[in-house]
């Protein structure tokens, strides 16, 4: 279903108001975690008016220390629902499990199944039984063929709208939390229709190196962009060291301009 053998066109994915695929670039930003209500609602004004198309923030988050902030939970969901409100933007949560499924799908636009869950084939199918678009991150040591199969695990469920999301992988390189793997992309574009999208935060897990591996993603045809946005990254509860600040990522938006069709 995700072979690009029968489906030749590149698929064009509605999430809410909003598109992902076709020639515009979509960029989807937010804090990595729903922190309070006033973090979001401020997140979310800053990022529309830089020109984001998307907001992203997690409620169930899937940390690698249980002593870790583990999120909001339902209550994030609905200042994630507020936010659409007030801002009229989609909103894209990330879902850890089968319970976590059933209530996000009354508040988001678009589910995300992250790296550490890539593989977890009861949670895929789950997703695929709703009617929400899906954004799969590729797992921290998966290939493509097994990210591929992934995406198939929810598309044979009936839900044909699922978008992948590059944001680095494992390999022995320290100077970046993971390795961007660019050449994803390419790969992606010759094997599957599906939209793929970068996200050069997690990939990187450096604020710094955001904007040249954003430029480098929509020279290579990402369809997309996943970028970590914050009020205040030094106070963040998660991901701090990788956060923009709102004032740089409206200088980031405007560098892209001239590489991108912004939709
Ligand atoms: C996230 O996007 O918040 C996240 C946890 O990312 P990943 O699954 O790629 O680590
Ligand atoms: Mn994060």
């Amino acid at each position: 279903l995700s072979n690009k053998k029968f489906h030749p066109e590149p698929s064009v994915i509605q999430v809410g108001n909003t598109t992902i695929g076709g020639t515009d670039l979509s960029i989807m930003s937010g804090p990595c975690a729903i922190e309070s209500e006033e973090q979001l609602l401020a997140t979310a004004h800053a990022i529309k008016k830089a020109g984001a198309t998307i907001l992203r923030g997690g409620a169930y988050k899937p940390r690698t220390s249980p002593y870790s902030f583990q999120g909001l939970e339902v209550e994030g969901l609905q200042f994630m629902a507020k936010a659409r409100e007030e801002t009229g933007l989609p909103v894209v949560c990330e879902v850890t499990s089968l319970a976590a499924v059933e209530t996000a799908v009354k508040y988001v636009d678009m589910l995300q199944i992250g790296a550490r869950n890539m593989q977890n084939f009861y949670l895929l199918k789950e997703a695929g039984k709703t009617n929400l678009p899906v954004l799969l991150k590729r797992g921290l040591s998966a290939t493509i063929d097994e990210w591929l199969n992934a995406a198939e695990y929810i598309m044979s469920e009936g839900n044909p709208n699922v978008i992948l999301c590059e944001r680095g992988i494992r390999t022995f390189e320290t100077a970046t939390r993971n390795t961007l793997d660019l050449s994803a992309i390419p790969v992606i574009k010759e094997k599957s229709h599906l939209p793929i999208i970068i996200d050069p935060s997690h990939a990187t897990g450096v604020r710094d190196y955001v904007l040249p591996l954003s430029k480098a993603a929509i020279a290579a045809g990402a369809d997309g962009l996943m970028i970590e946005v914050h009020p205040n990254p030094a106070k963040a509860l998660s991901d701090g060291p990788q956060s923009l600040t709102f004032e740089t990522f409206e200088s980031v938006c405007q560098e892209l301009k001239p590489y991108a069709e912004l939709s």
